[in-house]
């Protein structure tokens, strides 16, 4: 089927979020279609093949809850799904809902312009068939808060002739790395993730660490049958506790703080908590992020099972984090991380003692070493949050364009709206809770919000709807100071766009969580959409 020219709504983005969007409009009787980068429906989990990736958030949870036969009928196999089981699941809501006639894929939104005279997008895309113009009455953006991948800025990357490896970017062919010397540079989530695995592999491994990061082991394995069961048998119940807490996951915060009792007592919580697994440590007290001595004494008991899980004690102290706060960053989850130092085909390379210099045909240059290398797995990240969106050309009332808008920083109300862009919506978007969260709660959050405000506006008889300046201006300053009643703004993250050379320093995500936002947006809902302007 032919792109159509015409459509009521246009999705930018075929992963969790456009998947859910196209589905919801469907239901609510829109024209509908969905444009899609990649050649497959997936988004991070098509993109992100490398070995070893894995969700952080445990299968029953990071699934949709909008249709119970689905939610019952799935079978998730691990703890923690691996990419490969995400990527069958998202294949398997497209199919089962028929997403795919409306999904273009191989088809990048290049542009998109509003025409304030008829209150219509129009989007430029560019796929198989060559350039398309699609007029449509509100344009979606699903496009990813971790989409747009980043190459490093290192001298000579290009000269490399070698195997060149993104994270974000993994081919889909297998790649066997038996009897190569690899390299990988970055060890934020996605490195701690892929390490152990290629370790597993590589005749030898050379690990590029600039900062070390914070990592919990998830204890994964198989799903345990009887938990499974029990969260199937009470799927409707946990949902709705999950959309009410704040990371969006059905389990809450201790309500103590680290700070109200002695260091010994706090180190016994800690060890309670460090078997369950994953994100359970960072929720054993309620004011790890709020009170520096409480993070302290977090980060100090991750230090000392570095200790204890690293042989060598100058390989240990290296990968131990000291320049951030524990969940300051992302927490990364991992398996077998640090234990993965202790193998002999492994070695640890200290970039901020001794940095690259360049890259060149055959290694890595640092000031000091020459590294011969057949593969360099590129482990660095993302543009986060508004990488994907500042790529196209949008532009809004009176011909603004996004990118002058977000010049000092992302500017939304409510992470779903721009004041000047009439009729447009984004999923996840900087100013929600998005990154911070369970994401599938928020998607889902999201999604149903604004199909919501879509039946509003056609009850109504109204064909635009805008963020008021005042009312994204107000949004704005209260993410920001939100932020800085916690100890985030204190880690050089991508939460602040710090890892993107001259990306202004503004913290994106909304911090009050789940429950905490989702109240919000539902009492802007119920007071006709204050802040919004509707004609
Ligand atoms: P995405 O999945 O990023 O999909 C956006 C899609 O939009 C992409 O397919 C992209 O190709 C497409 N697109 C972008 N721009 C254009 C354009 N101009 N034209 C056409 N198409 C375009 N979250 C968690 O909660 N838990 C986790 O454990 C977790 N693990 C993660 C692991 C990795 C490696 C990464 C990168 C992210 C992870 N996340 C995790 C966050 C993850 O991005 C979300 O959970 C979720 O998958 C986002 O779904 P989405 O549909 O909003 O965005
Ligand atoms: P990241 O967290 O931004 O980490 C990038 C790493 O690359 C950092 O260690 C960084 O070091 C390093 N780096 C960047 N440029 C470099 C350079 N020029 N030279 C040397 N090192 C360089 O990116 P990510 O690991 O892809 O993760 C991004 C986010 O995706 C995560 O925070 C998480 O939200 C999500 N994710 C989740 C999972 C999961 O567990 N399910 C897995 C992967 C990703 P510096 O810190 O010094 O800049």
């Amino acid at each position: 089927m032919a792109l159509p020219n015409d459509v009521d709504v246009l999705v930018v983005g075929a992963g969790f979020s456009g998947l859910y969007m196209l589905h919801k409009l469907r239901g609510l009787g829109l024209s509908a279609v969905a444009l899609e980068k990649g050649d497959g429906v997936g988004g991070t989990w098509y993109w992100n093949r490398y070995p070893g990736a894995r969700c952080d958030v445990e299968s029953p949870y990071y699934s949709y809850s909008f249709d119970a036969d689905l939610e019952q009928e799935w079978e998730w196999t691990e703890r923690y799904p691996a990419q490969p089981e995400l990527l069958k699941y998202i294949n398997h809501v497209a199919d089962r809902f028929e997403l795919r006639k409306d999904i273009f894929l191989e088809t990048t939104a290049v542009s998109a312009v509003f025409d304030e005279s008829e209150n219509l997008w129009t989007v430029t895309s560019i796929g198989p068939e060559g350039g398309h113009v699609t007029r449509a009455r509100y344009c979606i953006m699903a496009t990813g808060c971790l989409s747009s991948a980043r190459m490093p800025n290192i001298p000579g990357l290009e000269s490399f002739q070698g195997q060149l490896l993104h994270t974000g970017m993994w081919p889909h062919e297998e790649i066997d790395f038996t009897g190569q010397r690899v390299g990988v540079i970055g060890t934020g989530s996605s490195g701690i993730q892929a390490i152990p695995v290629i370790a597993e592999q590589a005749q030898n491994l050379q690990v590029f660490q600039r900062t070390p990061n914070f990592s919990v082991p998830a204890f994964n394995g198989p799903i345990d049958q009887q938990w499974y069961r029990e969260i199937k048998e009470n799927y409707p119940e946990l949902r709705e506790r999950s959309r009410h807490t704040t990371m969006g996951i059905p389990f809450q915060r201790r309500d103590q703080a680290a700070i109200d009792i002695s260091e010994e007592e706090r180190e016994q919580v800690f060890e309670e908590h460090w078997p369950k697994g994953g994100f359970r440590i960072s929720s054993c007290f309620n004011d790890l992020m709020r009170n520096q001595e409480s993070n302290d004494s977090l980060a100090s008991f991750v230090r000392n099972k570095i200790d204890q899980m690293v042989h060598d004690p100058k390989i240990a102290q290296l990968l131990k984090p000291y320049d951030h706060p524990v969940t300051g960053k992302r927490i990364c989850v991992d398996t077998n991380y640090y234990a993965t130092y202790n193998r002999d085909n492994v070695e640890l390379i200290d970039v901020k003692s001794d940095p690259i210099q360049e890259i060149t045909a055959h290694g890595i240059q640092t000031e000091d070493h020459f590294f011969e290398l057949d593969t360099i797995v590129v482990a660095t990240g993302f543009d986060a949050m508004t990488g994907a969106m500042l790529h196209m050309d949008i532009r809004g009332r009176g011909g603004a364009s996004l990118r002058e808008h977000w010049e000092a920083g992302a500017r939304t109300y409510l992470g779903l709206a721009v004041a000047g862009f009439p009729n447009m919506f984004t999923i996840a978007g900087p100013g929600s809770p998005s990154v911070l969260s369970n994401m599938l709660t928020s998607i889902e959050q999201h999604v149903e919000w604004i199909s919501d405000h879509l039946v509003h506006l056609r009850e109504g008889g109204y064909t635009s709807s805008e963020a008021a300046t005042v009312a994204e201006d107000e949004w704005v300053d209260h993410v920001r100071e939100l932020s800085e009643k916690t100890l985030f703004p204190s880690a050089n993250s991508w939460y602040l766009g710090a890892n993107v050379p001259g990306k202004p320093r503004v913290f994106m995500p909304y911090i009050g969580g789940v429950g905490r936002y989702r109240a919000h947006c539902t009492d802007i809902a119920s007071r006709d959409y204050e802040g919004f302007v509707l004609k």
